[in-house]
């Protein structure tokens, strides 16, 4: 069994132990201060001394009752069963994952306390957390949880303090823990002031304004939040300002009035496609009164210009029997459009393949292909067509 000694003190970072064992992977101390990944969090890492040499730990698991710490070089010559080692972890990313874990704790309990809404599941890395919630959040939510827990985190010195008791004690005041109560014998409890008890095995800061400002990265699906703090935060709020900044003189606004000039442009961008849609409209109504050519009676139309498919075939609909219509899209892409009983759309398309390389398919009245060759001249090929018929 290895003793937790990160549950003693959060803050140390060096400690002594005895190797009680040792695995394909790695070894296992009596004590250790190398958190190992669970409940979320990701795992500690570091270094073992045994006299002069050192031995980088990447990750350490949980086994059971026992701690394996991974070392990523050949150990098995040097580190034996009872032999004495020094330990020490990366402080810098422990303390970032203390922090994380710590803000973790008091997002949950606010958003439960304050809108009802579990925290389904969490995962807690260095300066980064993303949390899974059971029910959907508006933004006016999120914004009112997310200030408070800002101004906790920044200003309001909250002490974050951990008890122990046994399984029965803790049953008995479980309606005011968060989350269940794990069958242990020892249970350990994280308390933030009056914010939150919860059942908690990890590590964590002691006081609520050694976490600093939080920065949301993301809000999937109104259920999902991955937030950044500690240097993360900064480093993204720094890129950030500077991306608002560029936006800000891009559309020539205060960087405080991009939100409205955003909608403004979304706006204008949505009334000129509109538009756009209403001119296409227009433009396919005039060219179905003036074929470019007729070949055998077949009235041919041949457009230039890059139309999505659905108005396309619904403005077709208005065409004169006895139409082809070729669209001639961008990137030596055709659409073509029968209404011949004579010539099939998917005829030509093949036709074209056949000559010419590229792909494509479709029925007798609508087809399209991706054509190989560029310089082609499709008026002539479809001459070419209807003249062997
Ligand atoms: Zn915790």
């Amino acid at each position: 069994m290895t003793k937790k000694l990160f549950w003693e003190n959060s803050y140390k970072t060096e400690f002594e132990a005895k190797i009680i064992e040792l695995t394909k992977e790695g070894v296992v101390l009596n004590q250790t201060l190398f958190y190992p990944k669970s409940g979320g969090q990701v795992s500690d890492h570091g270094f073992l001394k045994a006299g002069d040499t050192i031995f980088e730990v990447d990750y350490t698991i949980k086994k059971e009752d026992e701690i394996i710490h991974h070392i990523k070089s050949d150990f098995k010559e040097e580190l034996k069963i009872g032999k004495i080692v020094k330990g020490k972890i990366d402080w810098e990313y422990r303390y970032g994952i203390m922090k994380a874990h710590t803000s973790q704790h008091l997002f949950s309990a606010l958003i439960l306390n304050k809108y009802n809404i579990e925290t389904s599941k969490v995962y807690i890395d260095f300066e980064e957390v993303v949390l899974e919630l059971a029910q959907n959040m508006d933004y006016t939510q999120l914004k009112s949880v997310f200030n408070e827990v800002n101004s906790i985190c920044i200003s309001d010195n909250q002490k974050i303090e951990v008890k122990t008791m046994n399984y029965e004690e803790a049953k008995k005041c479980s309606n005011e823990i968060r989350g269940f109560v794990p069958e242990h014998s020892k249970i350990r409890l994280v308390q933030i002031e009056s914010n939150d008890l919860v059942c908690c095995g990890g590590t964590h800061v002691h006081n609520s304004i050694e976490i600093g400002p939080l920065l949301i990265d993301s809000f999937k699906k109104n259920r999902e939040i991955r937030y950044y703090l500690g240097k993360k935060a900064v480093n993204m709020l720094s890129d950030i300002n500077i991306d608002l900044l560029i936006s800000a003189e891009l559309l020539n606004q205060p960087t405080l009035k991009l939100k409205q000039a955003t909608e403004k442009n979304l706006n204008l961008i949505s009334n000129l496609q509109q538009e756009n849609k209403n001119l296409i409209i227009r433009t396919l109504n005039l060219i179905s009164q003036i074929p470019t050519t007729s070949i055998n009676n077949i009235s041919i139309y041949i457009i230039d210009m890059n139309i999505e498919n659905k108005i396309l075939t619904k403005e077709f609909k208005n065409f004169p029997s006895n139409s082809l219509l070729i669209a001639n899209l961008s990137n030596n892409k055709f659409r073509v459009f029968s209404k011949c009983k004579d010539v099939k759309a998917n005829e030509i398309v093949q036709y074209l393949i056949e000559k010419f390389g590229g792909k494509g398919g479709g029925s007798d009245n609508s087809a399209q292909c991706s054509i190989d060759y560029e310089s082609m001249d499709i008026l002539n090929e479809i001459r070419i067509v209807l003249n062997r018929k």
